[in-house]
């Protein structure tokens, strides 16, 4: 039986689920390094339809996770290094809360894309089992916890679809989401180490390519539109990573060509993505896209305009 919860709480759930959506990145800015070897971001991040599912489940003591779906085992790796094994423990030592968890991961998000996938799992089961405890953390409680996950964990934690966030990512902004727009992801067949792509980063400076230009400052507002999110668009890895892997160009070139609106790498990649333009069809723009015989996913999907809420089971 669950305690009564003194934050008046009468009966917290045993099991839930939630929609672990993906994001993407719309602009990622690397500044400083810092002497830890971390970099201080600026991004500009929106969630998409896309989802993982996660179900959780609380237990006298006993800890699972069982990852589920069209998983590559080998990019999976160990359970204790899973973001979403790693959030719940990290929950349950950081909370005091009693007992145990079983966690079913039901894996859509491609791992290694730069869509925020196990991100996206590590703020779900975060957000899952604040629901779950009798004595909720709350925000800004749970911030604490995702930013020691991950640069995207913080906000694929809080309840906001769209935000500019700055540091490691955990100094946020929250934003109006622009209007629901279709999304082509296309999703090569490897993936890119985030550590090893700030590294090129730092060698592509080194040798004196690709000063990035900041542009001027952008407000709120601005940011609310498509033709506003158009004008900051950039990411700083998407050189580096299409260096190393031309296909990358490629796939910016075909999604621009194909009619999408805004077209670029997501995160350290390998995902690239295309914004339908005014007018849609952003289905017609994937089927324009050269047939991949290599692997290459094509992936239809939106913009996100709310943040899947936590489905009480029982
Ligand atoms: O945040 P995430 O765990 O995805 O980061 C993966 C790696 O990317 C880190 O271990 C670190 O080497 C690098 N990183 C960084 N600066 C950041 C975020 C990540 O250098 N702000």
């Amino acid at each position: 039986m669950t305690e009564p919860a003194p934050s008046g709480r009468a009966l917290a759930p045993n099991a839930v689920k939630v929609a672990a959506q993906a994001k993407v990145n719309l602009r990622l800015r690397i500044l400083a390094r810092e002497s830890s070897g971390y970099h201080q971001l600026e991004m500009l991040l929106l969630r998409v339809e896309l989802a993982d599912t996660i179900g959780v489940r609380r237990t006298p003591g006993a800890r699972s996770l069982d990852v589920v779906g069209s998983v590559d085992e080998a990019l999976l790796g160990p359970v204790e290094r899973n973001l979403a094994w790693r959030a719940a423990t990290t929950y349950f030592e950081a909370s005091g809360m009693a007992g145990g968890f079983a966690i079913e991961l039901h894996k859509r998000i491609p791992i290694g894309g730069g869509l925020g996938g196990g991100s996206a799992d590590a703020g779900a089961v975060l957000r899952a089992l604040d629901a779950m405890n009798p004595v909720s953390l709350g925000w800004p409680g749970l911030a604490g916890l995702a930013e020691r996950l991950g640069a995207d964990v913080p906000f694929l934690t809080c309840e906001s679809v769209y935000a500019l966030a700055w540091g490691r990512g955990e100094r946020m902004l929250a934003l109006a989401a622009p209007p629901g727009r279709a999304v082509a992801l296309v999703v090569p067949p490897f993936a890119v180490q985030t550590a090893e792509a700030f590294g090129w980063v730092a060698g592509h400076d080194a040798a004196g390519r690709g000063v990035r230009e900041h542009g001027a400052p952008f407000t709120a507002e601005a940011l609310g539109n498509w033709d506003g999110i158009a004008a900051v668009a950039c990411n700083d890895f998407e050189p580096v990573v299409a260096s190393r892997y031309p296909v990358i160009a490629d796939h910016v070139a075909a999604l621009r060509t194909a009619g999408c609106y805004v077209a670029m790498l997501s995160g350290s990649g390998s995902t690239v993505f295309g914004i339908e333009g005014v007018g849609g069809a952003v289905e017609a723009a994937i089927r324009a896209l050269p047939v991949a015989s290599d692997g290459t996913r094509y992936i239809h999907t939106r913009t996100a305009v709310r943040v899947e809420p936590v489905v009480v089971i029982e």
